[in-house]
């Protein structure tokens, strides 16, 4: 079984899309018998998109803890006979993307560590903006840590956390954590999951037909596995699983909503649930908000395969313009370890996209696109689609520019590195070489949305949620081994 959308490796074999990279997909299990493992790893599929670099499962019997992790796709790291001495009612399971720096095996999760309450498992998704402070304060208490990951920071101070249980432990020692964490621990006959207050990321769970119960990233993840009753987890809530029984209570109080609007453009899977909205049903409104702020005479709307797909939908269907495919995406390019000679590597974008030329040629092309980050992939977009004899180009893009740097957990690259930052809407149209650029602004963006407030919008606004140092070391640079 292999994943459509994968662009695992692209980082490696100079691939690469320009886009924002999501962190990571995480989720936890606690059902009757001996198998949880095996629908950790189905699960870890249905989360395959939101981290492609490595996976892991721990698998916990309430007394022993195994686990298996790596790095790859989850069918590289998995292979035939992995599951077999996963052997446990409880499971945790991560998917993750980072850069290949040669430290990262490190900080691939599940973290397992030993603690005077017995072994705790931790599988995290986020991205703490006070994890500078917390790892010295680690440190000066004599605590030694292997890897550059807030994970690990989690973990070892929920270790050292006062507390009666561990959900008593996990309650004591949040407050401290600011920034984004969706979190999932396995101790002792437990799962635990949590939110962060913001609610930057999600996190959802639901019940198994046995009576077990699951947590995960993505409400897709928990139809893969036969859930129902599905609900999100609240910021600051606690949820507890324990065999067949779920528990929760409020342990902080939330703060101001900061959800990744991001989640909605681009990250979850469009079957996903998220504030109550279909993501797929969102993106095909930004599309018609889209038509209505940047309307443009053309004959084709073509989104960039395959996350633009619904809002070109939305943009065609809004403004009369024809929907038709232009590109062609190879879905498995990134996937080979042959390294490509020079040359296939500078062709970039084209081993990744071929034209539809018969769909193109002497007509006036809209293509959507859901983000511009570094501006690397939209110009030989476009020179692709000219070259198969468009007449004109124009752009659309389901955002705002991007001119601000994610703390949160996403790698958009630094501001140096953000074309939004650097160069103003015309000069950007200019550099990819279209007719026209329009980017949705943030209130037709909430439009879309249906909603005012709410939500993450600092990579756009660059006004930030949490306060953020902005020397800090972005989501990127902290795993790239900058810190050690
Ligand atoms: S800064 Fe952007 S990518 Fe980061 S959490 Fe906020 S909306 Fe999401």
């Amino acid at each position: 079984m292999i994943d459509p959308d994968s662009d695992v490796g692209a980082d490696r074999l100079g691939f690469e899309l320009d886009r924002p990279k999501e962190e990571c997909g995480v989720l936890g299990i606690s059902t009757v018998g001996d198998d949880a493992a095996r629908s950790a790893f189905f699960g870890l599929y249905a989360l395959q998109h939101r981290g492609q670099e490595a996976a892991g499962i721990a698998v916990s019997d309430g007394r022993a803890v195994r686990i298996h992790k790596g790095q790859g796709l989850v069918s590289q790291v998995f292979e035939p006979g992995s599951l077999d001495h996963l052997v446990g009612g409880l499971a945790i399971g991560h998917t993750r993307y980072s850069t290949t720096g040669s430290n990262s095996d490190r900080n691939v999760q599940p973290y397992v560590v030993e603690t005077m309450h017995g072994p705790l498992a931790v599988a995290h998704n986020g991205n703490l903006v006070n994890a500078d402070q917390l790892r010295i304060g680690l440190l000066e208490r004599g605590a030694g840590l292997q890897s550059s990951s807030d994970s690990e920071v989690l973990a070892l101070m929920l270790a050292a956390s006062e507390g009666a249980s561990w959900e008593e432990r996990l309650g004591n020692v949040m407050h401290k954590w600011e920034g984004a964490f969706s979190l999932v621990i396995m101790c002792g006959t437990k799962i635990i999951a949590t939110r962060d207050p913001w609610g930057f990321r999600p996190l959802s769970f639901g019940k198994l037909p046995n009576g077990g119960h699951v947590v995960a990233s993505e409400t897709g993840a928990l139809k893969t596995i036969g859930c129902d009753n599905i609900r999100e987890i609240n910021a600051g809530e606690i949820v507890v699983l324990q065999g067949q029984v779920a528990r929760s209570h409020q342990a902080i109080m939330p703060k101001d909503q900061a959800r990744c609007t991001f989640e909605q453009i681009y990250f979850s899977r469009p079957d996903a649930e998220w504030d109550g909205m279909n993501v797929h049903q969102t993106r095909q409104k930004l599309g018609v908000e889209l038509w209505h702020e940047h309307p443009v005479e053309a004959d084709v709307v073509m989104p960039v395969p395959d996350s633009s797909m619904p809002a070109a939908i939305g943009f065609a269907s809004a403004s009369g313009i024809m929907y038709n495919e232009g590109f062609v995406k190879n879905r498995y390019i990134g996937r080979t370890f042959i390294e490509p000679t020079d040359e296939l590597r500078r062709q970039g974008v084209a081993m990744k996209f071929n034209t539809l030329n018969e769909n193109i040629f002497g007509k006036r092309v809209v293509i959507i696109d859901d983000s511009i980050v570094r501006g690397t992939t939209s110009g030989p977009l476009v020179r692709m689609v000219r070259e198969a004899g468009a007449t004109e180009v124009h752009v659309r893009i389901t955002c705002p520019p991007i001119a601000h740097p994610c703390f949160f957990g996403v790698d958009m690259g630094s501001y140096e590195e953000l074309i939004a930052h650097q160069l103003g809407v015309p000069e950007i149209c200019e550099h990819i070489g279209a007719d026209s650029l329009g980017f949705l602004s943030v209130d037709r963006m909430m439009k879309a949305l249906d909603r005012t407030e709410g939500y993450c919008n600092a990579c756009f606004t660059g006004s930030y949620p949490v306060p953020v140092q902005l020397n800090l070391l972005t989501t990127k640079q902290r795993f790239d081994g900058v810190l050690k």
